[in-house]
């Protein structure tokens, strides 16, 4: 383990509280959504106590301050990314909104009858339905490309789908089912050779590992505040200055027009042409302190930690009777998130008791059900795991399976 992860778990109050059932948290469902940090709660507190507001529209002090203060989160988002202005960050609600924002804009201007979009079976709901949805309404297709046996992607069969007729690539930084790392880089790559753009989910893959959307060639990208140790009802679409700028809006309102007259409109710039209506004014504030807090820590630390756990995990899973884990075995393809089933268990009664025993995990199809039916499922158990978690957290985990094993019959 990292030497200071003690101190880190102190900034993580909630880790240090008991359920209401008296037990010890061992809080195991971060990909679900993350816990936060005190820097973050006490800045929500801060701007809610001192200075909340509205942003871009009084001229009076609290109005300035709240305003001064979203924008250099957005600087921050940028710098976090490697995007090249600040006007390239749109503020949402979240991946999901931040998905359906570009898959709307840029599907109804650029996507035409024939044109083809390249998905994969392994994308969380979010990063499917919406190609779905925007492919049915402008007559385009959708191409799948193959996972391979361990639940990677086949970038043979990707290569040989590309082609002149495709124009989008949506794919997930890292699966939010099999933990597997995606090579975002080397897909953008094949993707601009045949002039298409990509896509990229960073909901899980942002807080595991670094991302420059400039060196990566990223297009698109979006993620949320709230798996990101930040708000929830925040979150970030990335576009290229280039691309947005031809996009039109896919929300109407206030703050994103330039003029309003009784039989027409006009646009604001970007950011705000893609920002109608109040944001999310402290979220977006708070972003900016995980932010800070994350970069603090830095991806060094989070990831040598999230090593370590994920080869304890792992081997440990591995020795429970009839648990199958699914995704990559090796670890340096995937992060630090452990789907399994055991054999003779439903996954609600394993999430059940494990439950009783302090333990949050998941279960489910979670949002990845073109997954599920691939691997021949109808649901998973879910562990996922942070820089925050602990080798005596999973060792909980694997005696709490044991446990309901027995209680199953298991064993
Ligand atoms: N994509 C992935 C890979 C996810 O894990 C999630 C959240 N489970 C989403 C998208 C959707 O994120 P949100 O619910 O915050 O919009």
């Amino acid at each position: 383990m990292v030497a200071n992860i003690t101190s880190i778990r102190h900034d993580f109050p909630i880790l240090n509280t008991k359920l209401p059932n008296g037990q010890h948290l061992v809080y195991l469902d971060s990909g679900a959504s993350a816990q936060r940090p005190q820097v973050v709660i006490d800045k929500i507190s801060e701007i809610y106590e001192h200075y909340y507001s509205n942003v871009h529209r009084g001229v009076h002090q609290l109005g300035d301050r709240v305003t001064t203060e979203m924008e250099a989160a957005r600087a921050r988002v940028q710098t976090f990314i490697g995007a090249s202005y600040p006007e390239e960050i749109i503020f949402t609600s979240g991946t999901t909104m931040s998905i359906n924002l570009a898959a709307q804009t840029w599907g109804r201007h650029h996507l035409n009858a024939g044109d083809e979009i390249i998905l994969n079976e392994m994308e969380h709901h979010a990063n499917f339905v919406p190609w779905q949805a925007i492919a049915k309404e402008r007559n385009a297709t959708l191409k799948f490309i193959q996972l391979t046996p361990d639940g990677r992607l086949d970038l043979e069969h990707y290569h040989s789908l590309l082609s002149s007729k495709t124009k989008m690539v949506a794919v997930t930084g890292m699966s939010n089912m099999l933990g597997t790392i995606n090579p975002v880089e080397e897909m953008a790559q094949r993707a601009h050779e045949v002039g298409a753009l990509i896509f990229v989910d960073g909901a899980q893959s942002v807080l595991h590992q670094p991302v420059n959307v400039i060196e990566s060639e990223i297009d698109f990208l979006a993620f949320s505040g709230h798996k990101l140790f930040g708000p929830s009802g925040i979150g970030v679409l990335y576009g290229r200055k280039a691309l947005l700028e031809t996009l039109p809006p896919f929300l109407f309102g206030g703050n994103m027009i330039s003029e309003v007259h009784c039989d027409h409109s006009s646009w604001a710039n970007i950011p705000a042409r893609f920002e109608a209506g109040t944001p999310p004014i402290a979220e977006a504030i708070a972003l900016g302190t995980a932010i800070d807090y994350v970069s603090q820590l830095g991806f060094d630390t989070i990831q040598e930690q999230e090593y370590l756990l994920s080869q304890y995990a792992l081997q440990k899973l591995q020795e429970v009777p009839g648990l199958q884990i699914y995704g990559p075995q090796e670890l340096e393809m995937r992060g630090a998130i452990f789907s399994f089933n055991i054999e003779g268990a439903h996954p609600e009664d394993l999430a059940t008791l494990l439950d009783r025993k302090g333990i949050a995990v998941r279960h489910g199809h979670h949002c990845t059900m073109p997954l599920h039916q691939w691997l021949n499922i109808t649901a998973s158990v879910r562990a996922s795991l942070t820089f925050y978690n602990t080798t005596e957290e999973i060792d909980v985990l694997i005696d709490a399976l044991e446990f309901a094993r027995k209680r199953l019959r298991l064993a």
